[in-house]
């Protein structure tokens, strides 16, 4: 709906005497949610869907409930136990060491920026002097949220190029640092590209930002899930040397809006870059304490992990395990799916849980009004992207309750259209 309309349908809602609950709520319930598209709904199968298990939802409630503050130990320590065991599990999988920690936050663009702000500021302590530009060095096929963490630090980007797989290699970051490396504090490699869900090669990226002294930062915020998955870790060899990393529960771990966990191999180096002084704060300060607010760009702080800790806890890591594999299995079907029709095409193998696909024939237009139309019917979300520049159809898959009989419908119509 538009602005307009949702004026004309609920009147203005901000009063001197208050509209009263029951009618406030008729309002959201009548008009304002119908507004809203339902983010895990099985065929919403675009950007990067959301899948909250029925624990994690109903936890959030209590989240909500309970007036927890999950800034400091002092106030939330309970609270910031269960979420650094969550945390801990994470950085398990990714081959950290013991003493690797984190925080969670409120998304992969906060978390990157979090991150790179303690990277540029280890650098500084570190090299005991300042480039006339800072940079960061990161493949062209990165997530924007990178884009703007440089915007936001006022620091420059290295574009690396890519291979014709689309991944980020250590010869081409040594090449690019060799010819041009003034300035440059870390490297960005992506596990799991949202558009394509390419995994950069880890292993060589860590090799080389280790020989020329960068921090390694890995962008997992969607695929770094799959180390839920134990067959699926061999694609991430090389993440247990980064200095950080982030993966979002709310996008493939089954956690509602909104969680980022971000992890450090030296919490002590996130800790130096972030924490706030300020008079009233001393009393939450003993050293000894663990105060997720010192480890990112935040201080008062939702203990936003807790509705993926509860579900985790619930369920354990067995179901996480099934659950993410459904993704990546029901994108291989998918992919197996377009490829025995004739009126489509597979644009490449499907890469985690994403499969890319066209019409032969169709502009960008026709793919355009296609799904605007699919949206319309309340039928499916399924949006054109850019690849290649070429305009293509794309399947994102986190939802264990989505089914090949969901994706061979939308082909049926695509067909049809
Ligand atoms: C989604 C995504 C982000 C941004 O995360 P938000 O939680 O939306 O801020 C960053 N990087 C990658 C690879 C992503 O898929």
């Amino acid at each position: 709906m538009t602005a307009e309309e949702l004026q004309s349908a609920v009147g203005e809602t901000i009063t001197a005497d208050g509209l009263g609950g029951a009618k406030a709520l008729q309002l959201f319930d009548d008009v304002l949610s119908n507004a809203c598209i339902s983010v895990d709904h099985p065929r919403y199968l675009s950007f990067i869907p959301a899948a909250p298990t029925e624990a994690a939802t109903m936890f959030d409630l209590v989240v909500g409930a309970s007036s927890l503050y999950g800034g400091s130990w002092l106030e939330g320590s309970g609270a910031v136990f269960a979420e650094n065991q969550a945390l801990a599990w994470l950085a398990r999988l990714a081959g950290m060491p013991e003493s690797a920690a984190g925080v969670f936050m409120q998304g992969g663009t906060v978390g990157n920026l979090t991150a790179l702000v303690a990277a540029r500021d280890t650098a500084a302590r570190e090299r005991g002097g300042r480039p006339a530009r800072w940079r960061v060095a990161c493949s062209s096929e990165v997530h924007s949220s990178i884009d703007q963490a440089a915007r936001v630090m006022d620091v420059d980007v290295l574009e690396v190029p890519v291979g014709d797989d689309g991944r980020l290699t250590g010869d081409a970051l040594r090449a690019a640092l060799a010819s041009d490396g003034d300035g440059v504090f870390a490297v960005v490699a992506t596990a799991g590209t949202t558009n394509v869900g390419i995994i950069d090669d880890l292993a060589s990226i860590a090799e080389v930002a280790e020989e020329f002294g960068l921090w390694l930062h890995v962008d997992g915020a969607y695929g770094l899930a799959a180390l839920a998955v134990p067959e699926m870790r061999g694609q991430f060899v090389g993440l247990e040397r980064a200095d950080s990393f982030i993966t979002d529960p709310h996008k493939w771990l089954f956690a509602p809006f909104d969680a980022c966990a971000l992890i450090y191999r030296d919490p002590e180096k996130g800790r130096r870059a972030h924490t706030q002084q300020a008079g009233y704060l001393d009393a939450t300060m003993a050293p000894a304490d663990f105060n997720p607010s010192d480890y990112g760009i935040h201080l008062s702080r939702r203990a936003r992990g807790l509705p993926f800790w509860f579900s985790l806890a619930t369920y354990g890591t067995d179901a996480y395990a099934e659950a993410v594999r459904a993704g990546i299995s029901l994108a291989q079907q998918a992919a197996a799916e377009i490829r025995s029709r004739d009126s489509v095409e597979l644009v490449r193998e499907a890469s985690l849980s994403i499969v890319l696909f066209r019409r032969p024939g169709w502009d960008r237009a026709r793919y355009f009004e296609w799904s605007a139309r699919l949206l319309t019917e309340e039928i499916a979300l399924v949006l054109p992207t850019t690849h290649r520049g070429e305009t293509v159809l794309r399947f994102a898959f986190v939802n264990p309750r989505t089914t090949i009989d969901d994706v061979r419908m939308i082909l049926d119509l695509l067909e049809s259209a």
